[in-house]
């Protein structure tokens, strides 16, 4: 990819970028550190070239295979709440998808271990984020409901598609201390924070209504 593609050009411009970060602040969106990197990161370059002037709208969008990109206001608090308590080192993303979410976080933490279970959108993501210098990102085709136990225990743990309930095993791929964030439900879901307080105890707070694409099983080639 060539430089202009990378940094944009008018509608995924610079002043583009910088009306999405005002409106994440009127939704209150607070981390400074989170704001940065969403300024910096080409959401542009994680959708279809066809779309990409809608790149820096408040807006999921379409990536293919009935998935979407997360909302950018969406990826902001997810972040945010995941790195409220102070800094992490691993953290393990369900649902890499077009990896725009993944891109956002790796800026963050130490490193991001993230599946998914469509091939195709995987090997997508990974050449963005080659091109954007991006090495600290290890990726899996699986089923991610089950998480990647090999890599646990996580600092934190993020989910970009919902379940009906709370998978098992990704609570117990939490570090004591860690923090999950997750979609929940069917028709009606709400973002879910859990953190694990100790090896048996967890808190969970609602943080509030959101809509993803389901989490599903099994993968795709
Ligand atoms: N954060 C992504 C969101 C993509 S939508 C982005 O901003 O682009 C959610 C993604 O979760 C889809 O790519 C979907 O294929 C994936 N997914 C759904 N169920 C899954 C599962 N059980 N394991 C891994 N990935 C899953």
């Amino acid at each position: 990819m060539n430089d202009i593609r990378l940094q944009g050009i008018g509608m995924t411009s610079r002043r583009t970028r910088d009306r999405l970060i005002t409106r994440l602040r009127e939704q209150n969106i607070t981390d400074e550190q989170v704001l940065a990197v969403i300024k910096e990161t080409p959401r542009h370059i994680f959708i279809d070239e066809a779309l990409s002037h809608r790149a820096y709208e408040d807006t999921a969008l379409p990536i293919g295979f009935n998935q979407t990109i997360s909302q950018p206001y969406i990826v902001a608090k997810m972040t945010e709440l995941l790195l409220a308590a102070g800094p992490l080192k691993r953290v393990l993303e369900v649902g890499t998808g077009s990896g725009y979410q993944t891109a956002v976080i790796a800026q963050l933490v130490d490193q991001v271990y993230s599946v998914e279970r469509i091939k195709q959108l995987q090997d997508k993501s990974k050449e963005r984020f080659q091109q954007m210098g991006l090495k600290n990102i290890y990726l899996q085709h699986t089923d991610g409901g089950m998480g990647w136990p090999s890599k646990a225990p996580f600092d934190g743990i993020m989910v970009t598609a919902a379940p009906e309930k709370i998978p098992e095993e990704l609570l117990a791929q939490l570090a004591i201390g860690g923090r999950l964030v997750i979609p929940v439900g069917q028709s009606q879901q709400q973002l879910k924070l859990v953190i694990r307080v100790n090896e048996m105890a967890f808190d969970t707070h609602i943080i509030e209504n959101v809509k993803f694409v389901p989490l599903l099983a099994g993968t795709i080639r």
